[in-house]
């Protein structure tokens, strides 16, 4: 008999739903989490093939109808424990959390970040315990605020504060799986590359991207570092990508290209891009 058990391991799975959303479901044993649905059948569905588990959880990113849609008839259907953002309004009670809490679900500990930009009380939902085939690495639930290769619509902040919500997830373990709500991959890299046509490694991950999609299959989960090296609104501090917001804005003349200017600008060019 061993008794040198492996730790074990956790589950992700992004269910595709709506447009273009992911509900990420992460298992622990015979116990799951869901993130931000915006629907509950995919849900119900995934439940259904995996008649063992129990939906235990229902994490809220923010307050808009594509993250919450499916939360009361998953909470009714299954007695899922709900937690979302403490400044926004749920459709069922729950949980209100607020950055720098942190909740132990599924027995793992996740942490809590204030993300505000996209929504004024948008969290993000951290845990550095997870392991996925027995290799340990950090998982990020961000919402809408940060996407693969690029970032949310700024509805209810300011660039500034969307900016150091960013810095706030780019200060994160390089390895942490990136899962956000939607797949909006391809459409970012072509913005990334109008932005940055010489970045080496975006023509790389734009390249493996495209070919996940025509199979079909997400882009989804990213990691941190590879979006460090692609995100362009990760990298707007980077020479290339601050002359690039300077050239397609010649008539700004404010004397001062500051960091939140330059973000606020890179927002606005991506909000016109066609
Ligand atoms: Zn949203
Ligand atoms: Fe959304």
């Amino acid at each position: 008999m061993s008794s040198h058990l492996p730790a074990p391991s956790q589950i992700l799975t992004p269910l595709p739903a709506l447009t273009d959303n992911y509900f990420w479901v992460l298992q622990n044993g015979n116990q799951a989490l869901v993130v931000d649905p915006g629907a509950a059948e995919p849900v119900l569905d995934f439940l259904a093939q995996h008649p063992a588990l129990r939906l235990s959880a229902v994490l809220v990113t923010h307050h808009h109808a594509d993250h919450v849609g499916g939360v009361a008839e998953l909470v009714a259907r299954t007695g899922a424990q709900v937690y979302g953002p403490a400044l926004e309004k749920m459709p069922v009670p729950c949980v209100a959390l607020r950055g720098d809490q942190s909740i132990d679900v599924l027995g793992l500990d996740f942490k809590v970040i204030d993300v505000p930009g996209h929504t004024a009380g948008h969290i993000a939902y951290f845990c550095d315990q997870t392991q996925f085939n027995g290799a340990s690495s950090p998982l990020l639930f961000c919402g809408d605020t940060l996407f693969s290769a690029g970032c949310g619509r700024l509805f209810e902040g300011t660039p500034a504060q969307m900016r150091a919500s960013l810095d706030r997830l780019a200060s994160l373990p390089l390895n942490t799986r990136v899962c956000p709500a939607h797949e909006y991959t391809l459409s970012n890299l072509r913005f990334a590359l109008a932005v940055e046509p010489d970045n080496a490694a975006l023509q790389r991950y734009t390249q493996v991207c495209e070919g996940l999609r025509q199979q079909s299959l997400p882009t989804l989960p990213s990691h941190l570092a590879q979006e460090l090296a692609v995100n362009p609104f990760l990298r707007s501090r980077e020479n290339s990508v601050i002359q690039a917001v300077q050239q397609h804005y010649p008539g700004v003349t404010l004397t001062d290209w500051n960091e939140t200017n330059v973000f606020a600008y890179l927002r606005q060019w991506k909000n016109d891009f066609k």
